[in-house]
């Protein structure tokens, strides 16, 4: 199993700020911002580049959830939402995750 999984399945433990049947959210062992909360799908998809019809309602759901994680994590002034993909990417861990950053005023740059 890869860690997110790992962390999905309650094997290791996590600071939790979301979780359902489908996903879950957690905060960031390593944070970049005042906010930095991580959001997976509970099944295995090593990145945005396996999104495909059959998945796409995993995502969905992140997305559907999105608002609310944001609302209660206090990110009443916008935030970031990044997916890092691959090699060029700087993808680190391959299970996909969205990255939600704020608490500041983030950086204009993006690379
Ligand atoms: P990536 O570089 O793949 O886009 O992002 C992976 C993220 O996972 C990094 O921001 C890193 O700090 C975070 N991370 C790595 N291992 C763990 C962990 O065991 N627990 C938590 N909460 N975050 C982790
Ligand atoms: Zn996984």
């Amino acid at each position: 199993m890869c860690l997110f999984c790992k962390i999905a399945a309650g094997e290791i433990p996590s600071d939790k700020v979301y979780e359902d049947e489908h996903i879950l959210a957690f905060r960031d062992i390593n944070p970049q911002a005042p906010v930095h909360i991580l959001v997976i799908p509970k099944i295995h998809l090593a990145s945005a580049d396996e999104i495909d019809e059959a998945s796409a309602p995993e995502v969905a759901r992140i997305f559907t959830a999105l608002p609310s994680i944001a609302r209660q994590a206090g990110l009443t002034n916008g935030y970031r939402i990044i997916t890092n993909v691959g090699e060029d990417g700087c993808q680190s861990v391959r299970h996909l995750h969205f990255h939600l950053l704020g608490g500041k005023k983030l950086s204009e740059k993006m690379d």
